[in-house]
């Protein structure tokens, strides 16, 4: 069988034909325009490719509640272009194959436990910190969608005793995403992270974050595996600063043996950046038997 995977970012589309195994088999990456510009760009690369259905693994905030009205939509995104963009009607209408969807994160969750890292596991998150920070759940087996779905990139945090910075988020300021994505960081510091590499201060303070979220998200989720994806990721020797200062911001509170092997806890993602675009050919195999229970 041929599923489409469609992973829709602020900067890109990839476009992808996969199989049952989440192996790619072909694969485009279509700029992102505006929709009128991009979405026939989209639907002509999965024409007669006999695709049984599609997943969309996409950047929101999108309206993932299967009752409402505008279910399908990325709503109200920053990208004023895409705001109130109905792309799963729109994929729907053009291809005539049921559409799967959900979140850019939720996506890569997916990936990472059909076929990668928390593949086993009921339990986990994936967290990328790129241009924006989102955090993807699955719950007990199910990827949480609730309300809307997490925003988790957007919890409030204690700012590090040495960090004046007043964080950018416009809605919050010095939540996660506002103090530790990549454009906070190039502001805070006058450069891109990547350039930043050798300087200490920059890493310590972004640890500092990204382990306070975590110890959050330990909390609250009890999640048995906790993936970290996302451009600002790529500078890997955080990552033992980030198992150490979770470590000590959970202080002995929690004994169990994911925190006792914090490196095989929380880790990088397993599948060579290909996550999102495999769980979004999960997408289309999980919509496909939805709606032979459901039509
Ligand atoms: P996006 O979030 O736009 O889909 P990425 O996950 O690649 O894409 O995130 C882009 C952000 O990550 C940018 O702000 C960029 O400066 C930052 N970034 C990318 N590569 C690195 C790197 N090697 N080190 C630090 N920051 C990086
Ligand atoms: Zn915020």
């Amino acid at each position: 069988m041929l599923y489409g995977a469609l992973e829709a970012g602020g900067t890109k589309m990839v476009c992808a034909v996969g199989n049952e195994n989440g192996e790619i088999l072909e694969r485009v990456s279509i700029p992102t325009v505006t929709p009128e510009e991009t979405l026939p760009k989209l639907a002509g690369f999965f024409k007669g490719k006999k695709i049984e259905a599609l997943g969309i693994a996409c950047f929101g905030p999108i309206d993932l509640n299967r009752g409402s009205e505008t279910y399908g939509y990325i709503t109200t995104t920053p990208k004023t272009a895409w705001k109130n963009c109905d792309i799963v009607g729109y994929m729907k209408k053009e291809l005539g194959v049921p559409v799967g969807f959900d979140t850019d994160v939720n996506g890569s969750m997916l990936g990472e436990a059909s076929w990668g890292c928390a593949k086993g596991l009921d339990t986990a998150i994936y967290i990328t910190i790129g241009t924006g920070i989102g955090i993807g759940v699955m719950a007990n087996g199910k990827l949480i969608h609730g309300m809307q779905h997490p925003e988790g990139g957007h919890i409030i945090l204690k700012s590090h005793p040495e960090d004046t910075y007043k964080g950018h988020c416009p809605y919050h300021g010095t939540c996660l995403e506002g103090m530790a994505n990549g454009p906070a960081i190039e502001d805070r510091w006058g450069k891109k992270g990547v350039e930043l590499a050798d300087n200490p201060k920059v890493w310590e303070f972004e640890s500092y974050y990204i382990a306070q979220a975590l110890v959050d998200y330990i909390m609250v989720l009890s999640p048995q595996k906790i993936i970290l994806g996302g451009g600002v990721m790529h500078q890997e020797h955080m990552l033992p600063l980030i198992h150490k200062k979770t470590k000590e911001l959970l202080n002995g509170y929690i004994n169990t043996r994911e925190i006792e092997q914090m490196e095989e806890y929380i880790v990088l993602p397993s599948l060579n950046d290909d996550q999102g675009i495999m769980g979004a050919v999960k997408l289309a195999m999980e919509e496909v038997e939805y709606e032979k229970k459901n039509v």
